[in-house]
């Protein structure tokens, strides 16, 4: 009862909107191929003059009205709507021709198409799949009881049996080709927006560094990678930043930091990596150097920043930063090694600014 409640309260979104676009396709397949096959049918049993030809006819316009609910009902509504068309003419067949015809085979596309749909529950699918045994099982029992009302020839049972065969396999492969290859493609572009996401996540949307989370993934990587290697840590700090934006604008104090940052992206280069570590703060991890070597190579970043032009709205100025470096001492977590480098920094903006301390 609980599950029952559930399952009618389930919201299932608009097919058309939130179906997936290879269940959708694949859906849409299965039942542009069944508006194909009831003309037919509907030709050949109007040829046979045996009076039941307006069952096709009832059954295309039930599988228009099915075409034409993609779309517009929702999900699980399209989908119960192909069931109950492949069902009823499935047992209308077993009914009219007997078993001989293999009509019923019908039933077997549905399988595939409540097995992929993502919506539903797993116990619904159990259940789905019993009622279709269930329904396969008892139209047969039905058929070994029941004349049928239209006897066959032989050769008119041939023929509907190739052309029940026919399509039906061409509704099961094309079914399962839409799933198969629609459904890779899906899962490549979600790889691809994933990574995208991933990418997004980590960057500096205004300088486009990497942002503090992937600095830190970074360092994290290269400390599992390489555990007996140096590193240092840099943080550089912008001297009297806030003057710049009192100023000039805030929009100048953006376009410094831009600046800046393609400034350190280019002295980085393969050697070492920046981020933004926030505000007017940035980071770097330099792999592979002692302290002696992260201090020169910070020692020259800061000395090239001093002698950078930036102008920006007609005015012309430079800016300082000051740096505190420290290295790994294969003791202490990054925390620490960062904490320490942030110590130094604030010491050399007590000691006056545009300097490195090591
Ligand atoms: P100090 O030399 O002591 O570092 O002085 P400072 O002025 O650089 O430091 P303070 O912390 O007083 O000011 C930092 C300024 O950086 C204040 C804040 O508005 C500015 N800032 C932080 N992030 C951004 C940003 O994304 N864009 C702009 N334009 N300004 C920013
Ligand atoms: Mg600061
Ligand atoms: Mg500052």
């Amino acid at each position: 009862m609980k599950h029952l409640e559930a399952f009618f309260r389930q919201k299932v979104p608009r097919a058309g909107k939130d179906l997936p676009g290879y269940y959708r396709s694949a859906l849409v397949a299965g039942v542009s191929l069944l508006m194909a096959y009831f003309p037919l049918c509907f030709l050949l049993y109007g040829m046979r003059g045996d009076g039941w030809h307006w069952m096709p006819l009832l059954m295309l316009a039930a599988a228009a009205a099915c075409r034409r609910s993609i779309g517009r009902v929702n999900a699980r509504a399209c989908v119960y709507m192909y069931a109950a068309t492949n069902a009823i003419w499935s047992a209308w067949c077993v009914h009219a021709f007997g078993w001989s015809t293999g009509a019923q085979h019908l039933l077997l596309p549905l399988m595939v198409l409540i097995f992929f749909n993502i919506y539903e529950p797993p116990w619904l699918k159990a259940a789905w799949f019993a009622a279709q045994v269930g329904l396969r099982m008892a139209l047969f029992r039905y058929s070994t009881v029941h004349v049928p009302t239209c006897a066959l020839s032989n050769a008119d049972s041939m023929f509907y049996q190739s052309l029940n065969s026919i399509t039906i396999s061409l509704i099961l492969a094309t079914i399962c080709a839409h799933l198969s290859t629609d459904l890779q493609e899906a899962e490549r572009q979600l790889r691809i927006d994933n990574q995208e996401l991933h990418r997004e996540a980590g960057t500096d949307p205004l300088t486009q560094l990497p942002n503090r989370r992937a600095m830190l993934d970074a360092i994290d990587a290269f400390q599992v990678g390489f555990p007996e290697e140096h590193f240092c840590i840099a943080i550089a700090d912008i001297d009297f930043f806030k003057r710049v934006n009192d100023t000039y604008g805030h929009n100048c104090g953006d376009y410094t930091l831009r600046a800046l940052a393609d400034r350190f992206r280019e002295a980085a280069g393969e050697a070492y990596s920046v981020c933004r570590w926030g505000g007017e703060e940035f980071c770097f991890f330099l792999p592979g150097m002692n302290l002696d070597a992260g201090g020169q190579e910070m020692q020259a970043l800061c000395e090239a920043v001093a002698r950078m032009p930036l102008s920006f709205g007609g005015h012309d100025f430079t800016i300082n930063i000051t740096i505190g470096v420290e290295e790994n001492d294969f003791q202490s977590p990054v925390d620490a090694i960062i904490e320490s480098a942030d110590r130094k920094l604030y010491m050399g903006k007590n000691g006056g600014r545009n300097q490195v301390v090591i």
